[in-house]
């Protein structure tokens, strides 16, 4: 058997279009009109040598937000499921295509405009005359469906002529991608890190804003995002959170969640002059850092703060005591720090650093200042600490370290520093659209992560997300198991 991309194109005109797209090998076959000749084609299809199958043409969208030209790939196709629909829809768009993975129906017969709304009424976006039957001959093998609108209910059949041009623009156009597609297809194996995704202080987080919204109903107002995560941030936002980047946008009166990263007193003081009910879902561990910067301060010490710039933690910190404190970013600030008292000199660190960087400006501190005081105990939190063991831990076997997590979020670009420091190449994504397919080729084992504020519904997703490129084989590599729960505030508590 090859490994060839087969691509089976219903009419001519498709089939014409996608060659000419085409930059590779990939064989185009005209598999003809209709569910009945799709059957059959299926079944001799069955038997031939090749990799990996790709349906591509045209076909009706049934929802009034799609647009001729449109992109639909399918999610299934009758009894077949193309998981790899994500990945695929992501490199369309990035290709600077108008594409949406959703599901595609097959039908008999042309679709009648009054059909359109029953037929979407199940989420389905697109219907066709081929796909379902076609989506047979791949007997075991990767699939994908990628269609493009022709038609649709603001642009029914009397504009197909200008409807299917765009359409078979857009085939053409996707084309190279559906080659990109198969040369990701392969079996892989999937090293999952262990521990991974939410740490104690971010399941939390979510918790006091679910609670919240359970008993004040929308909206619940949080400054900044709750953690940093696009998924979480999002699905609170579709329940009635509503997140601001300062207090001026919460009206009078109102409730007001704090997020995890914490914030300065003068936010505290800005809240209490306004008369919000604040309800803080600072991680406690991060209010210990807080407390430690105070501590300092009050026995005279200039306090460095090891951190990020800009990080919402570390100007939360900052302002504990912004008389004191100095952000030290690099041994070079250190080189340039200038205390009061040498003598008196202690330093504090963001909790979401990379534990090799943290250590290295540190040492840079010890070394000049001897007398330097450190935190009671290591600032770097436990879920961090234990993100990067054992991303490590994955890193040293995978050809490829995939960190899911958003890229505002410290300790999941901590992650991707990590490996890549190892000597294994690592991307951010927040979900499976995000991973590019030339990543993949030739990649054999997969490294896994997720950061803390990364939901684990996303890792289920990408290992899905690559099943539908090629049997995938999933281990785990459990570095240390945790426990830590924090209690929530009082104001939500049962
Ligand atoms: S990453 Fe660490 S500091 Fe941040 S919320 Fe989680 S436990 Fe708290």
């Amino acid at each position: 058997m090859t490994d060839q991309l087969l691509i089976c194109a219903p009419m001519r005109i498709e089939a014409r279009a996608i060659r000419q797209g085409l930059r590779g090998s990939a064989e185009v076959v005209h598999t003809g009109y209709g569910t009945t000749r799709a059957a059959q084609r299926a079944e001799e299809l069955k038997a031939a040598s090749f990799g990996q199958i790709a349906i591509m043409g045209v076909g009706a969208g049934l929802t009034t937000d799609l647009s001729p030209g449109d992109l639909v790939v399918g999610t299934e196709a009758g009894l077949v499921t193309c998981a790899s629909a994500p990945l695929l829809a992501g490199e369309l768009r990035r290709a600077g295509l108008p594409a949406r993975t959703g599901r595609v129906t097959t039908v008999d017969h042309l679709v009648r405009r009054s059909e359109r709304a029953a037929l979407a009424a199940d989420g389905t976006l697109l219907a066709d005359m081929e796909s379902a039957p076609l989506a047979a001959a791949a007997d075991g093998r990767p699939v994908a469906v990628i269609r493009a609108v022709s038609d649709t209910p603001h642009h029914p059949l009397a504009g197909i002529v200008s409807g299917g041009l765009a359409a078979l623009r857009s085939l053409r156009a996707a084309a190279p991608v559906a080659e990109r597609w198969a040369a990701a297809c392969g079996t892989r194996q999937v090293l999952l890190a262990g521990p991974r995704s939410f740490c104690a202080g971010v399941e939390r987080a979510i918790e006091i804003v679910e609670r919240v919204l359970e008993r004040q109903g929308e909206p619940v107002y949080v400054r900044k995002q709750i953690v940093h995560n696009t998924r979480v941030v999002g699905d609170l936002e579709s329940r009635g959170a509503v997140f601001v980047d300062e207090l001026d946008q919460v009206p009078d009166g109102a409730t007001v969640v704090f997020s995890a990263h914490g914030v300065s007193p003068m936010v505290r003081e800005d809240a209490a002059r306004r008369g919000l009910a604040v309800i803080d879902a600072t991680c406690p561990l991060v209010s210990k850092v807080h407390a430690e910067a105070r501590r300092f301060a009050a026995d005279g010490y200039t306090v460095a703060l090891i951190g990020h710039a800009g990080h919402e933690e570390v100007e939360g910190t900052l302002g504990e005591a912004p008389d004191s404190t100095v952000l030290v970013q690099t041994a070079a600030d250190v080189a340039a720090l200038r205390p009061r008292d040498g003598e008196r000199v202690a330093y504090l660190m963001q909790t979401t650093l990379s534990v090799d960087e943290a250590a290295e400006v540190s040492g840079a501190l010890r070394e000049r200042f001897p007398a330097v005081r450190a935190p009671g105990s290591d600032d770097i939190c436990y879920a961090t600490t234990n993100r990067q063991v054992a991303v490590r831990a994955v890193a040293a076997d995978s050809d490829l370290v995939l960190v899911a997590g958003s890229k505002n979020s410290s300790n999941s670009v901590r992650l991707v520093e990590t490996c890549e420091r190892a000597g294994t190449p690592a991307h951010l994504i927040d979900g499976a659209s995000d991973i590019q397919l030339d990543w993949l080729a030739g990649v054999s084992t997969i490294g896994l992560t997720a950061g803390a504020s990364a939901p684990p519904a996303v890792v289920d997703e990408i290992i899905a997300a690559l099943s539908g490129l090629g049997e995938v084989s999933v281990s785990e590599r459990v570095t240390t198991t945790e426990s830590i729960r924090f209690g929530l505030p009082k104001e939500v508590r049962q």
